[in-house]
């Protein structure tokens, strides 16, 4: 099934319909969890209930159930609630196109 995850709008010089991320060019592409946001995912979010604790590392290859996928804005932004901590964990050296997570 050829699926285009992330059609952009004109934006960075693409053009307007063009499919930037062909899914067989990047088998993992998945798109921000958010409902809002279009973005493709390039991080994995998950909640560790039992310690209160919210771990970002790189985007896995496969979606678990509690695990969200963030853009790299998402990502970003993250906020754990109230209460919560959380982990960033920087992504290996040869996700080099991959967003920089390292501690703020
Ligand atoms: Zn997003």
């Amino acid at each position: 099934m050829a699926r285009c995850y992330a059609p952009r709008r004109g934006m960075d010089g693409v053009a307007a319909g063009a499919c930037a991320y062909p899914d067989r060019a990047m088998k993992t592409e998945r798109p921000c969890s958010r409902q809002t946001c279009r973005e493709p995912a390039v991080a994995t979010l998950t909640y560790v209930y039992a310690d209160s604790m919210a771990v970002l590392g790189p985007l896995v290859a496969k979606a678990e159930p509690h695990s969200y996928d963030l853009c790299e804005l998402h990502a970003e932004r993250l906020s754990a609630p109230q209460g919560w901590s959380v982990l960033r964990i920087s992504a290996p050296d040869d996700a080099a196109a991959g967003p920089r997570l390292r501690g703020l």
